[in-house]
């Protein structure tokens, strides 16, 4: 991706913002000859990359289909064919490696530097940014007649080209002068509060549990329910009202009345422990009002169906989130205020957006991280088009 420039714009852009998808633009900008580029940021370059992946930073998802893998946003799928198709997981991919991260893909088609570190993937990142960087909050932008006001904590500034990049955790007041439509942000990729107690059960976990047919490993907590399968559900359901109802199949239970048979002496609890981890089987018992430790030969018709029913439909009732997980914002600026070939705000030309800040959100996987490459690539390419250096 790196290029040699002979066309040099004197157009002034600021980026405000600057987390994977602002570093991301200003690298784009950079190559393509731009020379008068400010990072604006009021906390430590590039820090919210550090945490990603469990801090070995989940960097794409090895989908080279650009269809295929827009059916991992649940809010953006049809909107980010176009983006992705222009730079998409390869692209990332190649990116990186011009950068000098090298790149491996896990089974599960997570990619990730072969560093392991995210630290790492920052400064390289650091290393080739050359731009200016500027430590104020950014408050507002106002349009005048041939540019932009930029008013900052501290000043303000004129630019010709803005690219708004503040991820999905600001108050997005910034884009009060521009009356942009702003979809009601919420959590999304969270652990879910539930109303039932599963603090005797916190810690322990099922793997391929499967609800709304979807399989992953869930996890008991304190105060609810967390783990992969979660997190997706906590993303499909993003917008859903609380209190409401998820069906978790914890387990099949095949030939249940041949175990009981087979084992007619043993207490019921040691053989449900076939299907789930005991403290689970002792919880289930427990919640049906069965003594653990009753002998299989006892359990009626009745009864065995009420536990079979209990382990294949668990029913928890979600009663609020609880942000454990990579914890993206499902809402933000409303994709019909943008020019999807370009993501440049119908009302206001000139001004970009990318990344989390726009209504895009993904599952854990890469793809989050794979919205910041994309657009910044899509909005500094549309801009080097109209100055001609592309
Ligand atoms: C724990 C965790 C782990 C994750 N792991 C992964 C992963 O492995 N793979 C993946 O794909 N995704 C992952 N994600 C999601 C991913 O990190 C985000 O989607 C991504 O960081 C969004 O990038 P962004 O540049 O749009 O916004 P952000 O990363 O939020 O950056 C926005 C920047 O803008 C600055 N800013 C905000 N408002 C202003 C203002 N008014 N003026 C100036 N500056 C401002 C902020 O200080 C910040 O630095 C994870 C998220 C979390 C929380």
């Amino acid at each position: 991706m790196e290029r040699e420039s002979i066309l040099i714009s004197n157009k002034s852009i600021a980026i405000v913002g600057a987390g994977p998808a602002g570093c991301a633009s200003a690298l784009f900008l950079q190559n393509y000859g731009f020379e008068d580029i400010t990072l604006f940021d009021f906390g430590k370059v590039l820090r919210t990359i550090l945490p990603t992946g469990g801090g070995r930073c989940n960097i794409t998802n090895a989908q080279y289909d650009y269809r295929e893998f827009a059916k991992n946003y649940p809010r953006g799928e049809k909107f980010l064919y176009s983006i992705l198709s222009k730079f998409g997981a390869q692209d990332t991919v190649n990116f990186f490696k011009s950068i000098g991260v090298e790149t491996y893909t896990q089974d599960d088609s997570r990619i990730f530097p072969v560093s392991n570190s995210s630290s790492d993937v920052r400064n390289k990142i650091l290393n080739k940014l050359h731009c200016k960087i500027v430590k104020e909050k950014v408050l507002s932008i106002v349009p005048l007649d041939n540019c932009y006001k930029l008013v900052t904590s501290k000043s303000s500034y004129a630019f010709d080209i803005i690219i708004i990049a503040i991820g999905g955790h600001s108050d997005f007041s910034l884009f009060k002068e521009l009356g942009v439509n702003i979809i009601e942000p919420t959590q999304s990729l969270v652990g879910l509060c539930t109303k039932e107690d599963f603090s005797n059960i916190s810690g322990v976990s099922i793997k391929n549990a499967i609800a709304d047919n979807i399989q992953g490993d869930i996890l008991f907590t304190h105060q609810g329910i967390s783990g992969p399968l979660i997190y997706t559900l906590s993303s499909l359901y993003a917008k859903r009202e609380i209190p409401y109802e998820l069906f978790i199949k914890l387990a099949e239970i095949d030939n249940f009345q041949d175990l009981l048979n087979q084992n007619s002496h043993k207490d019921i609890k040691n053989l449900i422990s076939k299907f789930v981890p005991k403290s689970i089987s002792e919880y289930i018992l427990n919640t049906l009002g069965i003594d653990p430790a009753r002998k299989a030969h006892t359990i009626d018709g009745k009864t065995r169906d009420s536990i079979k029913n209990y382990i294949e439909k668990f029913k928890i009732t979600v009663t609020g989130k609880k942000a454990d997980g990579e914890v993206v914002t499902c809402g933000g600026i409303d994709l019909k205020e943008f020019n999807p070939q370009t993501l440049e705000l119908k009302k206001h030309p000139n001004i970009y957006c990318c990344g989390e800040v726009m209504d895009i959100d993904g599952f854990c996987g890469g793809f989050n991280l794979q919205n910041c490459w994309s657009g910044a690539y899509v909005a500094a390419t549309a801009i080097a088009q109209q100055e001609n250096l592309h």
